[in-house]
């Protein structure tokens, strides 16, 4: 392959989601340099994950940035409830949060990475390539020194002290790394669909359970975005069935789409998200580190991927933009020290969300219609315990804050 180009940087980012463009931006805002490269050629990809953690308000807060960032259109809610067969079951109450923004947000993710992005381009040691697809990684004496990416324009050379491995849950660069995954596995995957909104719609709710299934549906303002949890692998057995059949199921458990469920015209407007759950044993190697996904694939159960994902990333900024400074190799002593910070947050809520999907699935099979779990009696009943969930999804295990300076005026 006929080498195109050589670029030379600081931090070499592989990946521009969530935990690659949060990384980018408070790096470069420290006055490292730094380049993230994304595969695709614009964020618009539907069924990302949508949801805005009171941690992320949290980190937007502490950049100074939260005002501007409420700007962009956004729905919020301070309480999480669910409803299972006709009973509305309160589950976890945030406005207790003492935070900028005790709430929960739903934004689409493009415009939240959007967003990210149009903050880090202001500093000059900023760039996002998109479109650019890493392939391969350089090796130098047995240390990573960089990448190989596929770009429009051909391919090109990255040459950085860090590489930092940001590419979700597929990550190639850990493959390429040669990290060992180990698979927790998940029984349950996901199907996405959106479904037009009514002004008459229950808008306090985020899950109908019912006949032992669950349907999220989350408030997109014009639409609802719609993930009905199957077990793994069960696509195919409902495909075999009728269009009809699987609107007839949905409808079942939240009756007030039965006026709309004929959106779905084809099998082509519902689509498959393959879910996992997995960690590597270790997150980085001479010269490169995984975070997000790449290092701990989440489940979408309890929507917390996003806020992990994030806190990866300012936990890493924090440790990583002094060494970067240097030019230096970064020690391996510092990449310990962010897969040590970040790990037990992540087993804690995969362990959580195993117990969940097994839970789903048991469910699920029984397909009757029974008295909801008794932790959701129990959080119903006592206001108080609503606090418990609402701090583990919106503030995670072990809460960052953003250290790094901002050096250059953005
Ligand atoms: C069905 C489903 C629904 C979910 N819903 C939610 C939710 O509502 N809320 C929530 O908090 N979490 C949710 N999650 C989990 C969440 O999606 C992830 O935990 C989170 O996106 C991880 O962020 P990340 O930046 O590490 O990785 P990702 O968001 O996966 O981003 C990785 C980025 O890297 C790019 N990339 C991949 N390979 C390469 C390459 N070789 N070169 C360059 N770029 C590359 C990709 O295009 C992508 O932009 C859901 C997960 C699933 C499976």
């Amino acid at each position: 392959m006929a080498i195109e180009q050589t670029l030379s940087t600081r931090c070499c980012i592989a990946g521009g989601g969530p935990a690659g463009m949060m990384l980018g931006f408070l790096l470069a805002r420290a006055g490292v340099d730094v380049i993230v490269l994304e595969k695709h050629a614009d964020f618009f990809r539907d069924f990302r994950g949508d949801t805005i953690h009171p941690s992320t308000f949290q980190v937007m807060d502490e950049l100074d940035l939260l005002e501007e960032f409420l700007q962009v259109p956004h729905q919020e809610t301070q309480y999480l409830n669910a409803q299972f067969n006709d009973t509305l079951i309160h589950l976890g109450d945030f406005s207790h949060l003492k935070i900028a923004k005790p709430a929960l947000g739903f934004m689409p993710q493009w415009d939240f990475l959007k967003f990210i992005m149009r903050e880090a381009t202001k500093y000059p040691t900023f760039k996002l390539k998109m479109g650019a697809e890493v392939r391969s990684l350089i090796k130098t004496k047995d240390r990573i020194t960089g990448v190989v990416c596929q770009t429009p324009g051909g391919p090109i050379n990255i040459q950085a002290a860090l590489v930092v491995g940001c590419d979700g849950r597929d990550s190639l660069v850990r493959q390429l790394a040669g990290l060992n995954v180990i698979a927790t596995g998940a029984p349950i995957d996901v199907l996405w669909f959106s479904l037009s909104k009514k002004i008459s719609d229950p808008d306090k709710v985020l899950g109908y359970f019912a006949y032992g299934k669950l349907l999220v549906m989350i408030d997109r303002g014009e639409h609802w975005q719609c993930g009905y949890v199957i077990p793994k692998g069960g696509f195919d057995k409902i495909k075999s069935g009728s269009l009809n059949q699987f609107k007839s199921e949905i409808v079942q458990i939240a009756g007030f789409i039965h006026n709309r469920v004929d959106e779905l015209k084809s099998w082509d407007d519902i689509k498959l998200l393959s879910v996992a759950i997995d960690h590597l044993e270790k997150w980085y190697t001479d010269g490169l580190l995984c975070i997000g996904d790449a290092a701990h694939a989440m489940s979408p159960v309890g929507g917390v991927g996003i806020n992990l994902a994030i806190q990866d990333a300012v936990a890493a900024a924090n440790l990583l933009y002094k060494p970067l400074m240097t030019g230096k190799p970064v020690p391996n002593v510092v990449l310990n020290r962010i897969q040590h910070r970040r790990s037990f947050p992540a087993r804690v809520i995969q362990r959580m969300q195993v117990v969940i999907q097994k839970g789903l699935i048991k469910r699920r099979k029984s397909n009757v219609d029974r008295k909801p779990p008794l932790l959701m009696r129990l959080l119903n009943a006592l206001p108080i315990l609503r606090r418990i969930p609402a701090k583990l999804v919106g503030m995670g295990v072990r809460p960052e804050h953003v250290k790094t300076p901002q050096v250059i005026e953005g």
